[in-house]
């Protein structure tokens, strides 16, 4: 997913210079098409670099993994750990590739999102590349069209009790392939969920935090005594036979039709967002615990393969994790947008 992505980023740079995207900027109206320029050397500049070149200041950012900064005279630009997109006064734009992590809170950045900001703000003299260069980035839709980072929703999930079960933990391990463990991706994405669940309005339960193990009766105890109206079980899939099987797929309570459309949009959610390949949502046949023992809508979500090395390696990046994380809260926010409250009879 991230590969692909990135080739189709770099593609055009590397192969004719940026890439010139004419669309309707909500703030300026048209801008006109841009020559393409020769530039095979992406650039990159630190935030921190960049905040001081510009004379801004670093300001408290909503959402874990935003970062903000602002200008003496209040515009405020949010960039997020993984995304290649930023805000400048609400206004949604994209750039040429994603925002790196780096150490001491700082981010890493295309040296083409300074270069706009730079001119943007009328400090073309602090631009590297004076002549012909010129790099636009794309504007996106404003903001009443254009979806917003789950982080911003505020009420999308509000009214909803959730149960987030991290599988396996502490002496189970779950899966375990190419040098990672089940249990320890499922609880990062876990945490994660949490904190977007949270910050989106629900109620949320965790039924473990740490790496330990709580055995699945007592999981679904704590799902059942705090009456959650969803219960999600994070888990990650091993191919015993086969180390070529990808995918992201999601189980129900055949007894339940809620959990199997809870099921369709987490795995829907997740295939959107990251490109795995779908496998759908499928029956229990096991008759998992997690999906008997529990009294509310529930789904048992295998995010992707740890068998698959690509799969693995990637399941084990911060980026991945948040990227699944958010597009499980998608999932729950289109579930919870079309659903009533059910109490399930199973
Ligand atoms: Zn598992």
């Amino acid at each position: 997913m991230r590969a692909s992505f990135l080739l189709i980023a770099l593609f055009p740079l590397l192969a004719m210079g940026c890439a010139d995207i004419v669309k309707n900027n909500p703030e300026m109206g048209a801008i006109g098409t841009v020559p393409a320029q020769t530039d095979p050397e992406p650039r990159t500049i630190l935030l921190s670099e960049m905040v001081k070149k510009l004379g801004w200041e670093k300001v408290d950012a909503f959402g874990t993994y935003n970062h903000s900064i602002q200008s003496s005279s209040g515009d405020r630009i949010t960039f997020t750990e993984g995304e290649d997109m930023m805000t400048i006064n609400n206004f949604y734009w994209r750039f040429e590739r994603d925002a790196v992590a780096k150490p001491g809170n700082d981010l890493m950045l295309p040296e083409s999102v300074f270069e706009f900001i730079a001119k943007r703000y009328g400090r073309s003299d602090l631009v590297r590349r004076k002549s012909g260069s010129k790099y636009d980035l794309d504007p996106l839709t404003p903001p009443a069209e254009v979806k917003k980072p789950p982080q911003a929703t505020g009420t999308a999930l509000k009214g909803w009790t959730i149960c987030i079960d991290a599988g396996h933990g502490g002496k189970d391990p779950g899966g375990e392939a190419n040098g990672v463990s089940e249990k320890d991706i499922t609880l990062a994405v876990s945490l994660r969920l949490q904190k977007l669940c949270e910050a989106a309005g629900a109620r949320v339960y965790m039924t473990r935090t740490d790496d330990s193990y709580p055995d699945l009766d007592s999981r679904c105890e704590l799902a059942n005594s705090k009456k959650c109206d969803l219960f999600i079980s994070v888990h990650c899939n091993i191919a015993p036979n086969s180390d070529d099987v990808t995918g992201c797929e999601a189980f129900y309570n055949e007894e339940s039709e809620s959990s199997r459309r809870l099921s369709a949009a987490l795995v829907n959610a997740i295939v959107k967002t990251t490109g795995v390949a779908d496998r759908g949502a499928r029956k229990d046949t096991r008759g998992l615990r997690v999906l008997t023992k529990t009294a509310m809508t529930a789904s048992l979500v295998e995010l992707g393969f740890l068998s698959n090395r690509g799969e693995a390696l990637k399941l084990n990046t911060k980026e991945v994790q948040e990227k699944m994380a958010r597009a499980l809260l998608d999932g729950l926010v289109q579930y919870t947008a079309r659903e009533r409250k059910a109490v399930v009879s199973k």
